[in-house]
């Protein structure tokens, strides 16, 4: 029996998070004597070589595209075939539009959002947070596969290794020709947030939509990328990808510069990990201050500009 992850693609590159799904899958299978296997669609031998490197006994290969379609038709169809005890994915974007998909395939359970995955007295476990972030719920699952998806950056990446492992090839399932036919790709507008090294995120201390022009300038001038406490996406003033918290993405950069973000619990669970956490409010005693390694209080519409205008001198001064 094993331990199947789904190793996704990003672009021709190893998605991150996959690494972290085997060093964790790595102990998880060293626990339950399961064997460690990994799925991939969309690529070559070298990234099932990379794969085993990481700690993969076996990888699984399907040329064809990363499609969700057909990846829930490959999936379903290899764990039917292999019957896997426990299935992990990562929890990003396509992760969890897929692991839904393939679950259903499987008449099984998920537990989505995973911040850790255990074994307590020979029993797998899978924790998220429960009850908006108050408490973290340890989850035993009794439908098989268990299935999880797990939160980028929370694990360790598993290390690499010079080991063996053995790649298979696998033929596309019968249904998928002519079922699916991808006729075009359309590039949506995104941000890569949970890769940045420096996030300016702007909260309801912002009065209108067009301030957030304000962060992009700071964050531009730091190198960084735009966050946003989810109040502000749900309002339609930024898309949901700049999403940064509880039920958005949750980020570990170099700098977090909090702007006009009280610190709820909620948007804590996304950022508090942040190396190095900067907050600007007017609220000397809102939540974030007790978090920040630097904390501003003050009015962001003198403090942000402020800032703009010195970066923008040190700037030109470098020039
Ligand atoms: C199930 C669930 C999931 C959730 N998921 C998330 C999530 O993923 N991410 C998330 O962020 N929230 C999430 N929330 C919402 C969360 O509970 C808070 O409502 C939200 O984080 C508050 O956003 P905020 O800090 O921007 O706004 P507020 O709490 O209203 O804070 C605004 C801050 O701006 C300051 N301010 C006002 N004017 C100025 C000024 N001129 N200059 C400087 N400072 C100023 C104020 O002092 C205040 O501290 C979730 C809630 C639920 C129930």
């Amino acid at each position: 029996m094993g331990l199947l992850i789904f190793a996704e693609m990003s672009g021709k590159e190893v998605h991150p998070v996959a690494f972290e799904l085997l060093g964790r899958g790595k102990e998880i299978a060293r626990e339950l004597s399961l064997t460690l296997e990994a799925v991939v669609c969309g690529a070559e031998d070298d990234v099932a070589e990379e794969l085993i490197k990481h700690g993969a006994e076996n990888v699984y290969l399907y040329h064809c595209e990363q499609e969700i379609m057909m990846c829930k038709e490959c999936l379903s169809s290899l764990a039917k075939e292999i019957r896997p005890e426990i299935f992990l994915f990562g929890a990003t974007k396509f992760g969890r539009a897929l692991a839904p998909r393939v679950a259903a395939a499987l008449n099984t359970g998920l537990t989505a959002d995973c911040t850790d995955l255990r074994v307590e007295d020979g029993e797998f476990i899978q924790i998220r947070p429960a009850f908006t972030g108050n408490i973290l719920a340890h989850i035993k699952t009794r439908s098989t596969p268990k299935m999880s998806t797990v939160r980028y950056r929370v694990m360790k990446p598993a290390e690499r290794e010079d080991r063996e492992g053995r790649t298979i090839r696998k033929d596309l399932p019968p249904n998928i020709p002519g079922s699916f036919a991808l006729i075009k790709r359309e590039k949506m507008e995104s941000i890569d947030i949970q890769n940045a090294d420096v996030i300016v995120s702007g909260g309801r201390g912002l009065k209108n939509r067009e301030d957030f022009r304000m962060l992009e300038t700071l964050a531009y001038l730091l190198g960084g990328v735009v966050g946003s406490s989810r109040p502000l996406v749900d309002d339609g003033w930024i898309s949901r990808d700049h999403q940064v918290g509880f039920s958005g993405n949750t980020v570990k950069p170099r700098i977090y510069v909090a702007i006009g973000i009280s610190g709820s619990p909620q948007h804590l669970a996304g950022m508090r990990n942040s190396e190095m956490i900067v907050a600007i409010n007017s609220d000397p005693s809102a939540p974030i201050f007790r978090y920040a390694d630097y904390g501003i209080v003050g009015d962001l519409y003198e403090i942000v500009p402020e800032l703009i205008e010195k970066l923008e001198k040190n700037e030109t001064s470098h020039e």
